[in-house]
């Protein structure tokens, strides 16, 4: 019965794809961007009461909020260059620093940020902050988590009947979260494609220079990401996530040139 299921929602799947406006690719779609919008937002109020979330007035607080509003901004600019607004018309920004070791940071459809105090001894500047908002926020926008979460209810056998809130099936809400893992144990999350990486490079590079931060940091960051896979016996949870490597690094080499043609530095 199952294998039946599977069948029939494969079949499904294969009907149930959608070309991404903005890099082209086509990607499984069984949930809609809305019911990604409606249960991220669920899930991601629950983070906040659970966590503790730093004073918009502290510091690194406010360099959170500064750097990920201009990423906002520069996405913004972009998608109304390209006359694709309406595809980030729901989007409603929020920018979190939250008090954690864990380096990681994560944008959920819908625009919610969080990004983990752990992490800022890795950036080290707001340049490298841009970096990964940019990658992050990148994931968002090109439809990932939706075609994570689509992936892996075909992979599961979980149906979904029409446009419903999701938001009440339990098997559904768990997905969600291997996939932004806010309450997901490390281990059961669902990594990335190479693919969905490669873009949230290549479009992260782009939308952080469009923001007036220098795309060049992304090398010693990732660099700094790797040294530290190397030199703790634990992996991160963003990195467990994001493989930091040399081949990751000699592509963003290969993006650079691109990158730097929207490079415009702004006045800190
Ligand atoms: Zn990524």
């Amino acid at each position: 019965m199952q294998k039946f299921f599977l069948a029939l929602t494969l079949l499904f799947g294969i009907v149930a794809c959608t070309r991404n406006a903005i890099t082209g690719r086509n990607q499984l779609t069984l949930v809609s961007e809305q019911q990604m919008e409606q249960l991220s937002l669920t899930q991601y109020k629950q983070f906040l009461s659970e966590n503790k979330v730093v004073s918009a007035s502290k510091d690194n607080a406010e360099m959170v909020q500064r750097v990920g509003s201009r990423i906002a901004k520069a996405i913004t600019e972009y998608y109304k260059q390209k006359g694709l607004t309406n595809n980030i018309a729901d989007y409603k920004w929020e920018f979190n620093l939250v008090e954690s070791k864990e380096v990681n940071a994560w944008c959920m459809p819908g625009g919610k940020v969080v990004v983990y105090t752990g992490l800022l001894p890795i950036t080290q500047n707001e340049d490298a902050l841009a970096i990964v908002l940019g990658h992050e926020i990148t994931h968002a926008v090109a439809g990932h988590g939706r075609e994570r979460m689509s992936q892996a209810l075909l992979a599961q056998g979980v149906q979904v009947a029409g446009n419903v809130a999701l938001g009440s099936d339990t098997k559904t809400v768990n997905i969600f979260n291997s996939i932004y893992g806010p309450t997901a144990q490390l281990g059961v999350l669902l990594p990335n494609s190479r693919n969905q990486e490669l873009e949230a490079d290549h479009y992260g590079l782009i939308f952080a220079a469009i923001a007036g931060y220098n795309p060049e940091e992304a090398i010693p960051f990732w660099t700094r990401m790797m040294n530290l896979s190397k030199s703790d016996g634990q992996t991160p949870t963003f990195l467990s996530d994001h493989p930091s490597d040399a081949s990751r690094i000699e592509k963003l080499k290969q993006l650079m040139p691109e990158a730097l043609t929207y490079y415009k530095p702004a006045n800190k």
